[in-house]
């Protein structure tokens, strides 16, 4: 008998189809339906066969392929066909979080809950943390909250 899909099951496919990483929870909180309802739902999804995998979705124009010594023509294919080849000296572009400028040598990483920010410069890292500080801690405890509810719902 065929399975009919409800607001729900379209609601939940809609949603991971803009980004598939979200969190049940985050997925529960935009569209009003309990955590549970989101994952029986998504599973009932997947073992239809109607969802068959969820995949990163891959910026290509971050790879960096200027003056790479070991960038080799294969590489240069398997990027022209979306694809990655295996390479010792695959590097991605970053900007700095704070002055957006570009980051040439080791970045300066901010972590903070489950997020990584990441930095020209000490100093870049120092304003975004004055700048950023009361959004960081809200983030840091909500963080925190959700930690401590997903240990103690375990059995
Ligand atoms: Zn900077």
């Amino acid at each position: 008998m065929p399975v009919q899909l409800d607001d729900t099951d379209i609601a939940i496919i809609n949603s991971l189809m803009q980004d598939g990483r979200k969190s049940f929870r985050a997925i529960s909180r935009e569209i009003k339906v309990s955590t549970p309802t989101v994952k029986a739902r998504y599973e009932r999804l997947v073992n239809i066969g109607l969802i068959k995998s969820v995949r990163p979705e891959i910026d290509f124009s971050k790879i960096d392929t200027r003056s790479r010594k070991q960038f080799t023509p294969a590489d240069a294919q398997a990027l022209k066909k979306k694809q990655f080849h295996k390479t010792e000296d695959l590097r991605i572009k970053m900007q700095c979080d704070f002055c957006g400028g570009p980051i040439s040598s080791k970045p300066k990483v901010l972590k903070f809950a489950n997020i990584e920010r990441f930095f020209c410069c000490t100093s870049c890292r120092n304003n975004y943390k004055e700048k950023y500080g009361g959004r960081i801690q809200s983030i840091v405890e909500q963080y925190r909250e959700e930690q401590k509810a997903k240990s103690s719902r375990r059995p």
